[in-house]
């Protein structure tokens, strides 16, 4: 059960919609390998094997036999079935459907495994990893094309009854808006400031206007608006890109604010859009915050970029069997 050094070695998956990233990692966070599998439009079926095939070639590369390892860990896409570990119908892989992953490379790996959504695996990534090192009370927020949050909590994960617990991005900002969130719901948190509905809401407004400014950062096609036109526009002083940049900053600070104001956390740790776009994102929320969090709360709470950046895949689904199989905390 141990690798060099004595430690313990974990291995993770990190199943994506177009890639699987598989990271081969010690519990003080060495990453020992790591290998992507391509996965768009596959088939489970050639997936799977391949995916059991690449542990036990990651472990070989660091002179381990897959028995070696103390377990491994799953971080999966939504909707799924956490508590058995199934694949229910992921939104970009069409073909898995009902796919019993958990148990399929536990059978082929024979070693303890466990199962847990992206957000969360993150966020324990960051715990044990990255910038919630040490903290027994801190949040993660994935802030990409969607929002999603792994809340600690007095030193542990919250996950709620029925395993939901944290779908932060899908808490209502607004009773009366007609954004239209990914969900089914309207005005939640993920429809003012996830990537995809940010996308979408620009496209709308844009419809038709191939000259305006932010759909050239575009390359000419509404359709292809994204976070990274709105960026270069917003850069460039384009008015309505800092109109919509304004507004995702305040609603940002009214989602911190709530965060914050609930859980009392020592750190908040922010995902994709904020390490990728840097200060231009979070200076303008962190000086709306104070309307939306007491002072109390944020003397508390520093708020950080992940330092796990793009790796964090990597080590999401080794630091879920941290968590779910060694029993790992802050000590
Ligand atoms: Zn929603």
């Amino acid at each position: 059960m141990s690798g060099s050094c004595g430690e313990k070695v974990l291995l993770g998956y990190d199943i994506g919609g177009t890639k699987i990233g598989i990271g081969l990692v010690t519990e003080s966070g060495r990453l020992l390998g790591k290998r992507r599998v391509e996965n768009k439009d596959t088939d489970p079926e050639e997936i799977l094997p391949l995916l059991a095939e690449t542990g036990k070639a990651l472990a070989a590369e660091s002179s381990l036999d897959v028995s070696d390892l103390a377990g491994f860990g799953i971080s999966a896409p939504g909707p799924a079935d956490i508590p058995n570990g199934i694949l229910l119908n992921p939104p970009n892989n069409r073909k898995w459907r009902n796919v019993p992953i958990l148990d399929y490379l536990r059978n082929a790996l024979g070693i303890p495994g466990c199962f847990e959504n992206d957000a969360n695996s993150a966020a324990l990534a960051e715990w044990f990893f990255g910038a919630g090192k040490g903290k027994t009370d801190f949040i993660y927020l994935t802030m990409s094309t969607g929002i999603g949050a792994g809340i600690v909590t007095g030193n542990a994960l919250l996950r709620g009854k029925t395993f939901f617990g944290g779908e932060f991005g899908h808490v209502p900002l607004e009773m009366n808006s007609d954004r239209v969130c990914g969900c089914g719901h309207k005005g939640c948190y993920e429809a003012f400031c996830g990537g995809r509905s940010v996308a979408l809401h620009l496209q709308e407004l844009l419809k038709g206007q191939t000259d305006h400014p932010i759909v050239q950062f575009a390359g000419g096609k509404v359709e292809d608006i994204d976070m990274l036109a709105l960026e270069k526009a917003v850069r460039a002083g384009v008015p309505l890109a800092l109109e919509v940049w304004d507004e995702i900053a305040m609603r940002n600070a009214q989602a911190f604010g709530i965060l914050l104001n609930t859980f009392n956390p020592e750190r908040l740790v922010l995902g994709t859009l904020a390490w990728a776009v840097g200060d231009l994102y979070t200076a303008p929320i962190l000086r709306y915050l104070p309307r939306f969090a007491w002072k109390e709360m944020t003397d508390a709470c520093q708020i950080v970029c992940s330092e796990l950046r793009r790796d964090i895949g990597y080590y999401a689904g080794a630091a879920a069997a941290m968590y779910f199989l060694l029993g790992k905390r802050v000590q």
